[in-house]
């Protein structure tokens, strides 16, 4: 079977996550979205919730599932008998990085090979921290998440704005 992961920080999963996620699963017979658990990143949702959230959004696909992972992504590739890891790439922001890591990648595991999908044109401005900012300042964010990860971002922002007022 030809197994790819497709890693990162999920922190939420967006459309963009989504729209990677599913193109990858026609060209794979399995793919799996490994949720780093400590990505160098200010987290809103823990490694719990973002599984979960992602778990939710690819429900309706049935060759993808979602795991958690700690440590290099390459030895997840292992863990999981992955031939493949699956990135996306937005037009200006990921080149380098992507290619950087790549790099890297191939040193520590040459097995692993990346595919590299280019995002789709509606999702290319779109980012986890750019969602959380507009989410946060209540900005409509509906059509750029799955329903799950709105409701999820809805009650974390007012939660937290509750205890501001209160606190
Ligand atoms: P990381 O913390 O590794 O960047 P992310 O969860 O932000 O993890 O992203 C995981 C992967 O999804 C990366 O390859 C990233 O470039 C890609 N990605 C992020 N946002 C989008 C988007 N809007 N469209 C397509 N791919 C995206």
């Amino acid at each position: 079977m030809t197994i790819a992961i497709y890693p990162g920080s999920f922190d939420p999963i967006t459309n963009g996550h989504l729209g990677i996620a599913t193109r990858a699963a026609k060209l794979f017979e399995k793919v799996v979205i490994g949720v780093y658990d400590k990505p160098n990143k200010h987290l809103i949702f823990t490694t719990e919730e973002r599984v979960e959230l992602a778990r939710q959004s690819v429900a309706h696909l049935p060759n993808v599932a979602v795991e958690p992972f700690t440590g290099l992504s390459v030895n997840f590739a292992k863990t999981m008998g992955a031939r493949a890891m699956v990135r996306g790439l937005r037009m200006s922001a990921d080149f380098e990085r992507e290619f950087d890591m790549a790099m890297m990648n191939k040193k520590l595991s040459p097995q692993v090979d990346v595919v590299c999908l280019m995002a789709d044109l509606k999702y290319q401005f779109l980012s986890s921290t750019l969602l959380k900012e507009v989410a946060s300042l209540s900005g409509d964010i509906d059509d750029l998440v799955p329903k799950p990860v709105a409701e999820a971002l809805r009650r974390k922002y007012l939660a937290n704005r509750n205890c501001t007022e209160t606190g």
